[in-house]
This record gives C-alpha cells, structure tokens and sequence, in this order.
C-alpha cells in the first residue's frame, strides 16, 4: 500500500470504508454496483484522481467515459478540483463524443471524407424518408421513423447489410435494401449517424491492427459510469480497446438501467466477469445524497420490480421534507405551481441552477419555458427539443453545411427551397432523378445539366450561385459573421420576419442567438502551449456543425448563468439537485403508454427511481388532470407510481389561493387572485367539468400541506355506502370498479377505473353513481 503524502490524505480522507477500498485498489478490473447516490461517480472521479496522484499515472493513458454531455463536463472539472496538474490529455467524454474524437483523428482509416458531418436523428428519418420513396415502396406500410430505429438498432448490434442471410423473407428482404441504400447515401453525402458514430469507431479500432495497438497502448485505465447502460456495440468497443492489459473500472446500478429501448443490456453487468479476468465486485449501500423521506420513497417505488440484482439504500442523514404532491388542473396551473414554488426557494435558500424541473417527455417543456419565461425567471433545457433542432436553425445549419460540404444532399434539399425560391416539389423530384440515374450528388446533378428543369432551371442557377458567391465572401471571415451574412443573403431573415407573430420573433431572436453561438467557436489567442497529444483542431465551421449536432440545447440561457435546469427524465441520469420538481405523473405519459403497454413498465419504473433520487432535499411531484397532449385533450389518472410511494412520506400540497376557473378558457383568461366560487361551470354535468370543479375550490390558506388524506391511499370505507373494489355504474361512462376516495363531506372526490372510459376521479355528490 502505498504511503500517503499530505497532500494525498484528503482524497481519501473523504471516502468511507469500501468506497476507500474501491479508490485505491491496485489496477485490477472492479465493478462498483451500487444505488443511486451512494457514491459511483465520486468514486470513479476520485480513482482517476488516486491513479494520476498516487499511482503516478499520466492523464494520457486513462479514458473516462459517461452517457451525457453535461456529466462528461462535470466528470472533468471534479477530477481538475482533484489533482494538481493539468488533465487536458485524458480523454473524458461521451461515447458518441469519444467515437467522434477518434474518427476525426483517423478519418482516412475509417473511410470517411475529412469533413464528414453529423446526421442528427431528424435528418436521419428524412433520408429514410427518401430512401423509402426511391425503392417505390408503399410508406403507409414503410414507416421512416420505425426503420430509422430498425437501422440504427442494427448498427448498435455491429450489424453491417452485407451481415443479413438472405433466407427469402420479403419483409426482411426490403429492410436490408432500404438500410443499404440509405447506407450508400449517407456515405455519398459524408453524413455519420449517430448510431454510425459508435459503430465506426469500434470497426476502425477492431480491424485495424495499428489503430488498435496504438489505443491499446496509450489507454491503460478505461473507467465507464452508468454502465448498466452500455449497449453491445459500446461493450465490445471497450473489450477491443482493453485488449489484454488495458484494466477497466465500471460503476454501475442495475435499477437506473433506462435505455434498453434503445438497445441496453444490464446483462452486460454479469458478463463482465467473463471477460475481464478476476473481476471484483463492490457494493456501496449508503446514500449521501436524499434526505430519509426521499429514500423511503425511492425504496418502496423500486421494490415493486421483479428480477433486480437486489439493494437497500440507507442514509445516516434527518428524514427532511416530505414529498409534496400537488394535482394541477391542466399543464399550465401545473407549470404555474413550479414556477410560484420555484419563486419561494429563491428566498435567499438556493440559486436557480440547484432546482430542475424533470419531464417525461421532451414536448412538455414548452407550458414550462412559457411559464418561466413569464415569470423573467432563466432557465436552460439539457436534452429533449434542442435548439439546434428547431427549424430556423436547421435551415441557417443547411445552408451552413452546405457551404462547408456541396454534396451534403440532405442540406440541398432543405436549402433549395427554403425561402422559397419558386422551384416546387416536381423540379426537386426531377432533380433527384437526374442525381440517381448519374449517381452523383443533388449538388453535381443542378450545376451540370440541369436542362431537363425548364422553368426551374433558372431559380436553380441563382441558387447554386447564391452558394458559390457566399462560399466565396464567407471564406476569410469569422465565424460569425459568415453566420450573420448567410442568414442576411440567403433571405432566411427576410422570410421569418415576414412571418410576423410571436413565433416569427422568437424564430428571428433564435437566429440572432446561432450568430451568437458561432462566436465562441472563433480561434482564440491563448498562452497555452499546444498539447501534442490534442486531437488536430478542425477549422471553426467544422467544429462549429460538430458541435450542433452532438450538443444538446445550449441557447436559453446565457453560459455560466445562474438559471433553472429542465430536462427529460433520461437527460438527469447521473446527476443531483438540492430541489426537483417531477411534473406529469399521470398514466399514460408516466408511465409512458407506449412503454407500459410494450411490457416495459419496470423500465418506466427504473426511470421514476432515477427522477426521484436526483433530489437532494425536497421533492415536488405533479400531475394534471387534463393535459393537450399531441393536440387532444386527455383526462389521464395520477400516475400509479405514486401510489406505490409509501403514503407517508407524500403530502399533497395546495395552490396559494383558492380559485375557479371556468373549464375551458385559456390561460390569460383567468387571473390569480380571482377568488372562490363555483363559477366553474358544468358541475352538474357529472363529466369532466366535475373533476375541474373538485380541484376549482379550494380554501387552504396559502401554501398550506395537508397530509394526503389516508383515504386516498387506500381507506377501504368510503362515504355514501361505497367501498373499494366496489362495481359501479356511471350514466355515461358505464361500469366501473372503485379505486380511491379523497377529501370529505361535499367535496369527497372518488376515483373509479371504468371498463370502456378509463379511470377517472369524479366529485362522489354529482358523479350519481348507481351500487351494483
Ligand atoms: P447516481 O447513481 O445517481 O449516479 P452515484 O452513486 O454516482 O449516484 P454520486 O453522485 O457519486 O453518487 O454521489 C452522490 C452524492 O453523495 C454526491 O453529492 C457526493 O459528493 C456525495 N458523497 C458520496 N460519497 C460521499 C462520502 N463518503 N462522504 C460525503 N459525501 C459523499
Ligand atoms: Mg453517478
């Protein structure tokens, strides 16, 4: 063992027993399988920290890998706040950032042009799109959104077209021709997937010998958080980069396992030690993150799923605040409730960025940014809708892309036409034909021939010299302002501000802010020396569109300001904050309908357990009762993952003031402060307007908490007669079991799961249900 130096002492020092044990252990391969919050990731950054300071490791030879960019960041400026000497050589970074890394090092080998760009995954279902057409297959029957994923799932089991036996099953027969022509196009345009990223790099690295000596070589310490969610292809890479010598340190939780939609394997867990020889394990069951309540919370969620490799989190820490559960009428009063109980917290108590607000779906965080937006209160989205996906900016990018890579023919297509320049869908379908039958880019079809476009022939020159005269001008500027003339002379600004309207504003604002963005790509004059084992610096614009493709919303707001965190449950993998807010926990959209209804309800779980141990100090679950979902109005149930919190560490919580509000009006429609009274409307109705109206008059006193009534949780003896499990028949909504009473006297409210309308909450005094 080696003797620790002062300066050594306090690593350690802060580390218990068999987190200490896993840190300083001698270089052997180790999964740490531990819970959430226990400490996997202080661990993996303190061993980086060990290795460098005790083990005098060189940064160069370790390569640290994680899911999300935004815990790649902060995996790199723990272990900078660890040791004293600079870490710029050690690779820290994403598996998608690290495969990139390496292809842009060794472009040629992969098979790649130099500036080879990034097909982001909306892109990716257009050329689908596309492909489908081309082999004149039905796309009623060809959904480019099915066989995207179908494509990328194949890459992610290292599976090339030319792989597939051809055993004379026509459905199979045509998903292999469509991957395969979509193959040829992408490599046509240079455009990498990201599903092509990983994939390439494994290839690259598994075929050829010097590569892979090379990276043998230089990598002797390979450390992965989040393993449960390394897919095949990601597990194999690792195998091929360790080879014989190459020592692994994995850390790891079964029940955070969240991606195998997208191809995950937890066994990858178990077949560790397999393959890497004299594998030990450690297991960490203390918590230091969440409070007790949040801890009894996550227990009993998670004890509800079979099949887990089996652990108890405790903590020595106080029980804390119970978890407040609060019922929203739609999405709005919910994103109005976040936003108010964001407000209290900022008395003095905690900056913005310590609170994140967690969503099931990229989609919600609209209602939210509006909400906060209203509010002046900043925030920035991780994940989910991004920035660099919105339109506008697609369309700035395209032409961006275009300027850096002619035959990128994705860009030409959303280029050529956007603003619109007057060559209409049959001249671009021409063209596309003109490009198959010389097999050559839509780029090298318009320049040379394109006679057979008559009318459009012209508007198509001007185009491409529109290109050209902008390649030309763009070339000795900066970033930035080449952005500022490309939105300027292609007429894109002109074409949004004609829009006119809120959106168009905001369309015309996200265009100033992409100038913007570009800028921190300009070369910089720095006093540091060159680092001979950086990868070469791409010109700006290359890592500019690289950079667009690969990170996720970085627009809101401004770097290193203090704001709100949003993002999808999915995007929070990994991370903590002191509050967190888990909106829409409803059936349907919590768990997910699609995923609940594909027998994915423990993974769905899983992820409510990754929301909830993201909290440090205080939880705020929501739910609404009504939700405009992909348009339609849905009244979904509370999500039954709340019921299978215990009951005692849940309060639910009231809005500041008693109000009404009329069923259907919009937001602005009613205000705040607008006091009592039944003006709700429909009461008697006994149909939606009734649950509205159970929620629509409330007396509480500002803020107040109220223990979720028993009842809710499961009193078995409910008012007027009724019990649970009882039948029931409703004039409307038909048969129906009871689930749940909640409240008292006239307000008692029942929650009855009908047989053909699905489960509702009902006001009991209107909802005249008949005993059966
Ligand atoms: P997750 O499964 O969510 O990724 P994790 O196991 O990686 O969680 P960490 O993020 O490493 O957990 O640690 C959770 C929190 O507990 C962090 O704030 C960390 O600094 C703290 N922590 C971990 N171990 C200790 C310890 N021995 N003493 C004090 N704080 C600790
Ligand atoms: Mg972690």
């Amino acid at each position: 063992m080696l003797e620790l130096s002062s300066n050594l002492s306090p690593l350690v020092a802060s580390l218990n027993p068999a987190q200490r044990e896993a840190v300083t252990a001698p270089p052997e391969h180790r999964l740490v399988l531990a819970g959430a919050g226990s400490g996997k990731t202080r661990v993996l950054t303190h061993r980086v920290a060990w290795l460098i300071a005790a083990e005098g490791v060189s940064p160069m030879s370790i390569l640290a890998v994680t899911f999300t960019n935004k815990a790649a960041a902060e995996m790199r400026a723990r272990i900078e706040q660890l040791v004293d000497v600079p870490i710029r050589a050690m690779w820290v970074g994403t598996f998608h950032g690290v495969a990139h890394r390496m292809l842009r090092m060794h472009w040629k080998e992969a098979g790649l042009p130099q500036n080879f760009q990034i097909l982001d995954a909306d892109d990716q279902v257009r050329l689908v799109k596309r492909i489908i057409k081309n082999l004149e297959l039905p796309d009623d029957q060809w959904p480019a959104k099915t066989v995207a994923g179908w494509i990328s799932a194949q890459k992610e089991e290292a599976r090339r077209p030319q792989h597939f036996a051809d055993e004379g099953d026509y459905t199979q027969r045509q998903f292999v021709r469509i991957y395969s022509a979509y193959q040829a196009q992408c490599d046509r345009q240079g455009v990498v997937d990201f599903a092509e990223l990983l994939l390439r790099a494994y290839e690259l690295t598994r075929d050829h010998a010097d590569i892979q000596a090379h990276y043998r070589r230089r990598f002797r310490h390979i450390l992965v958080d989040e393993f449960q969610d390394t897919n095949k292809l990601q597990y194999d890479w690792l195998r091929v980069i360790a080879g014989r010598d190459g020592v692994l340190f994995a850390v790891g939780d079964d029940d955070q396992s969240i991606y195998s939609w997208r191809g995950a394997r937890v066994d990858n867990m178990l077949r560790l030690a397999q393959d890497f020889r004299g594998l030990e394990v450690v297991r960490l069951e203390q918590n230091y993150r969440s409070t007790g309540n949040i801890l009894a919370a996550a227990n009993g969620l998670i004890a509800k799923n079979a099949g887990r490799l089996g652990k108890e989190l405790w903590t020595d820490g106080s029980d804390g605040e119970p978890i407040q559960l609060y019922a929203a009428f739609n999405e709005y009063d919910e994103a109005d409730f976040v936003v108010a109980r964001i407000k209290e917290h900022l008395d003095g108590r905690c900056a913005l960025s310590e609170i994140a607000v967690l969503y099931r779906m990229g989609a919600q965080s609209r209602v939210l940014e509006e909400a906060l937006i209203r509010a002046r209160l900043p925030y920035r989205i991780y994940g989910g809708l991004r920035f660099f996906e919105r339109q506008e900016i697609k369309d700035a990018l395209a032409y961006l892309r275009l300027l850096h890579n002619r035959h990128d023919d994705t860009s030409f297509e959303r280029a050529v036409n956007t603003p619109p320049r007057g060559i209409g869908a049959t001249s671009v379908e021409k063209l596309r034909q003109l490009a198959r039958d010389k097999d050559v880019s839509l780029w090298t079809a318009a320049t040379q021939g394109a006679g057979p476009l008559g009318r459009s022939a012209a508007a198509l020159q001007q185009f491409t010299g529109l290109i050209e005269s902008l390649a030309s001008e763009t070339k000795a500027v900066a970033l930035s302002r080449a952005t500022e003339r490309v939105i300027e002379r292609s007429g894109l600004r002109e074409h949004y501000r004609k829009e006119k309207g809120e959106q168009a504003e905001a369309r015309l604002e996200n265009l100033d802010e992409l100038i913007s963005a570009t800028r921190s790509f300009e070369p910089r004059v720095t006093n540091e020396p060159p680092d001979e084992n950086e990868s070469p610096r791409a010109d700006p614009l290359t890592e500019f569109l690289t950079h667009a493709a690969l990170e996720a919303g970085e627009a809101q707001a401004g770097p290193g300001e203090d704001c709100v965190q949003l993002m999808t449950l999915h995007a929070a993998k990994g991370l903590e904050f002191p509050v967190v807010f888990m909106v829409g926990m409803e059936n349907g959209l919590f768990p997910h309908a699609r995923s609940a209804g594909e027998g994915n309800l423990e993974e769905e779980r899983r992820l409510c357990y990754v929301g909830i141990t993201r909290a440090r100090k205080q939880l705020y679950m929501s739910y609404a009762e009504m939700r405009r979902m992909h348009g339609v109005e849905q009244n979904n149930a509370p999500s039954m993952f709340l019921r299978e919190i215990p009951p005692e560490v849940i309060v639910e919580t009231r809005p500041r003031a008693s109000l009404t509000r009329p069923a259907f009006a919009p937001r602005s429609a009613y205000g705040r402060e607008h006091s009592a009274g039944f003006s709700g409307g429909g009461w008697d109705r006994g149909d939606v307007n009734e649950r509205r109206g159970a929620y629509g008059a409330r007396h509480e006193p500002p803020l107040t908490r109220q223990p979720v009534s028993p009842s809710m949780m499961g009193k078995s003896e409910g008012p007027a007669g009724l019990r649970l499990g009882q039948s029931v028949r409703h004039e409307k909504f038909g048969e129906g079991t009871v689930l749940a009473f909640d409240g008292d006297g006239e307000r008692t409210r029942i929650e009855v799961r009908f047989k053909n309308a699905g489960t509702k909450w009902l006001m009991l005094s209107f909802a005249r249900l008949e005993a059966l």
